[in-house]
């Protein structure tokens, strides 16, 4: 069967030229193009020559008849057929010129239409890229590319050319799909440019507060902040999973509490640093949004002296009343330098605050760019308890640090000397001349001794606070073996117990002031004892109170009369004055020294000293307590005997005249003739215009004219008395009469 088809066929053409001559058919173009954008008008040309009358002309793609028209008669006929191509794709246009059952002649061409598609992901993360890649149909066809953003141009830009370009985003979308892409190819041979768009959202995330600040990084340690995942376009907040994480991971100095979009950061391990928050949105296409903030944590810092963390809260510092501690302000961590600090004091009138030598007040306000600050804490009034006064140390963004102070005092002082002149001047107190040294009970006990108000008292004031606790070491810390301190015992008996370095237990001995006796012991140089009263506090803070004492009772210088070859009076047999003049004073002196007084002496050998010489002495080398110049008298008539005791006569003191009294009392007590009495005499040596306003006496033991006085002042035993007796009476009045340190007279 397909043999003889094929066989008819050819004689069919072979046969038909012959029968038919004048039938062709060509198709002469598409019009213009070879391509064809699809959705537009394809143009075919045909021209044909047809002779015989019912033929047609039949338009076919692709083998589909499309239409048909009569064939007109004639030769070298144009017509035009059209063809709405709404498919891409290359087809075979052909015309047919034939009549019904009679096929004739055809022509053919090949036309291409073409269409361009755009693929690519809708979702763009702000500041990323992604690619749109646009595709021909059919495929393989070479043409031009044309870019453009025809819908939210402020959005992203576009980069490269060709098929594949790179679109990268600027600013988030307002709305779902708000930025268009288009691109038009024009392929080639084509005079028209197919297109298609693609619909983009460009999307972010910022990690805020929620309010329109920006985030705050900055958090004290122990506190939070609640940070959240901002996303726009909003619409697209529900789209996809929210990451929260911290970096380096592994870091302590936050911890992190994420619930979907929102997250806790909370500074609970106490560390200070910085750490970087990050939150992630990935709402699909593998496309997704970061954001990080940098944390710092941060803890401002109090130090009041050198005391730690835990203890500035547990004991508190401990602040002497008058005494300084420094004051450390200081930020662990980091703050913007212009933040500011502010130091607040709950007890103002307690503490003062010092910058160097410049005064502050509370509340104290600095920079964080100025820290560390030294400052300095002066207690000003003691506290009503242990740890009543509270700084606290804050800063504007959370945080706070405190240190709890005690203002305390401890004092020690005389019974009748306090504030600088315990220290400066120091007490005098008097030596116990009579102490028989045996120490078993206070001499104030003996009989025929000092007197109750005579003894000095050593006060240990009173604590403050009275609720201060621990213990209080009172110790002769310079000058031991001078004095002697003494317990006084509550009852009424009055025991008393020697001490000399004695720990108090401040809570329970020392709950109102206490006081001990003090015994002069020995005579000691000026402000040579020193007694101190020191409290260690729970701080270890060392705080001390001192008072000085000086064991003395005063300054005496003798003055043997006569002397060299100045002989004084002399006795029936031949006995000169200024021998038992010096011999009396070289006694007393003895005594007196014995007794803790210092003594000097005008002349201490048979020498010439003139009486100027003496005054000078006194006025400017000695300027003695008191001034006592021995002599003997003399009288024309030998039976006269007697004591005289002199002062001067030109403007005497009252104290002078309580020498003389006693002076002239004792020694007549011992030498026992006739008692002459106290009478005043214009002496050089008492004279007060040259002799510095000393008090002074002179005493005449007896008359050495007198033979059976001058006999007696040979003997040893007798002026041993009376210097015994002259001692008695000048400690007397020294240790009763005077009070130290002496005043000079107006
Ligand atoms: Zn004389």
């Amino acid at each position: 069967m397909r043999r003889l088809f094929f066989l008819s066929l050819f004689l069919f053409l072979i046969l038909v030229p012959q029968l038919e001559a004048a039938l062709n058919v060509a198709i002469e173009s598409p019009l213009d193009d070879s391509c064809f954008r699809v959705d537009t008008a394809v143009l075919v040309n045909v021209r044909y020559t047809c002779d015989q009358a019912g033929y047609s002309l039949i338009f076919k793609v692709d083998g589909i008849q499309k239409s048909s028209v009569n064939a007109s008669q004639g030769v070298d006929i144009q017509q035009v057929f059209v063809w709405d191509a709404n498919a891409a794709g290359v087809f075979t246009l052909t015309v047919e010129l034939r009549k019904t059952g009679c096929y004739s002649a055809s022509a053919s061409i090949e036309a291409t239409v073409f269409s361009v598609g755009l693929s690519g992901k809708t979702l763009l993360a702000k500041g990323k890229s992604t690619s749109l890649t646009a595709t021909p149909t059919p495929g393989g066809l070479n043409g031009t590319y044309s870019w453009s953003v025809t819908q939210g141009s402020d959005k992203i830009n576009l980069e490269g050319s060709g098929n594949t370009i790179s679109v990268n985003g600027l600013n988030v979308s307002g709305l779902i799909n708000d930025v268009v892409v288009k691109v038009e190819f024009t392929a080639s041979g084509a005079s028209a440019a197919a297109s298609a768009t693609h619909s983009l959202t460009v999307f972010d995330v910022e990690i805020s507060e929620g309010g329109p600040n920006p985030p705050d990084p900055y958090i004290p340690v122990g506190g939070k902040r609640t940070y959240l995942a901002i996303v726009a376009p909003p619409s697209l907040d529900q789209a996809g999973p929210y990451t929260w994480s911290k970096s380096p991971s592994e870091t302590e100095v936050i911890s992190l509490y994420p619930v979907e979009y929102s997250c806790e950061v909370r500074a609970d391990t106490y560390q200070t640093g910085s750490a970087t928050l990050k939150a992630r949105f990935d709402p699909g296409e593998e496309a997704y949004a970061e954001d990080s903030l940098g944390i710092f944590v941060f803890r401002p810092n109090i130090v009041v002296g050198e005391i730690g963390e835990g203890v500035e809260t547990d004991t508190g510092a401990y602040l002497a009343k008058g005494g300084t501690k420094s004051c450390l302000l200081q930020l662990e961590g980091t703050l913007p330098p212009d933040e500011t600090v502010t130091l607040t004091c709950d007890k103002t009138g307690k503490v003062s605050l010092w910058d160097g030598e410049t005064p502050k007040s509370f509340p104290y306000q600095c920079a964080v760019s100025a820290l560390p600050k030294n400052l300095t804490i002066k207690g000003e009034a003691t506290s009503d308890t242990i740890r009543d006064i509270t700084l606290t140390l804050t800063t504007a963004r959370g945080g706070s640090d405190i240190a709890k102070i005690t203002v305390f005092e401890i004092k020690l002082d005389w019974y009748d000397l306090s504030g600088e002149a315990k220290y400066d001047t120091g007490l005098y107190v008097p030596l116990n001349v009579d102490d028989d040294n045996n120490d078993t009970s206070l001499d104030k006990n003996q009989p025929n001794v000092f007197q109750e108000n005579d003894l000095k008292k050593l006060i240990i004031r009173k604590p403050s606070p009275s609720s201060l606790s621990g213990f209080i070491a009172l110790t002769i810390s310079s000058g031991t073996g001078r004095i002697k301190l003494w317990e006084n015992s509550e009852t009424d008996t009055k025991k008393i117990t020697e001490v000399s370095s004695e720990n108090y237990d401040i809570a329970g001995d020392l709950q109102a002031d206490t006081w001990l006796w003090v015994e002069g012991y020995d005579t000691s140089s000026i402000r040579e004892v020193e007694i101190k009263l020191s409290y260690t506090a729970p701080d270890e803070t060392i705080e001390e109170d001192k008072v000085k004492a000086t064991v003395k009772i005063g300054t005496v210088l003798l003055d043997p009369g006569h002397g060299g070859t100045d002989s004084g009076a002399v006795g029936p047999t031949g006995l000169l004055e200024k021998e038992p003049n010096l011999n009396l004073a070289s006694k007393l002196k003895t005594r007196l020294q014995n007794a803790g007084v210092e003594v000097n002496m005008t002349r201490s050998t048979d020498e010439t000293v003139s009486l100027s010489e003496r005054n000078r002495q006194t006025k400017e080398e000695y300027k003695p307590s008191f001034f006592f110049s021995i002599h003997n008298n003399a009288w024309e008539n030998p039976v006269v005997r007697g004591t005289e005791t002199f002062t001067t006569s030109v403007s005497y003191y009252e104290l002078e005249d309580i020498f003389a009294n006693q002076i002239q009392s004792k020694i007549h007590g011992v030498v026992l003739e006739n008692d002459r009495g106290v009478k005043r005499y214009n002496y050089q040596v008492l004279r007060h215009s040259e002799n510095g306003k000393t008090d002074g006496n002179l005493s005449e033991t007896t008359f050495i004219t007198n033979a059976i006085s001058e006999d007696r002042l040979r003997e040893d035993d007798f002026k041993e008395a009376v210097a015994e007796a002259m001692k008695k009476a000048i400690l007397k009045v020294l240790v009763e009469n005077i009070s130290y340190p002496k005043q000079p007279n107006p």
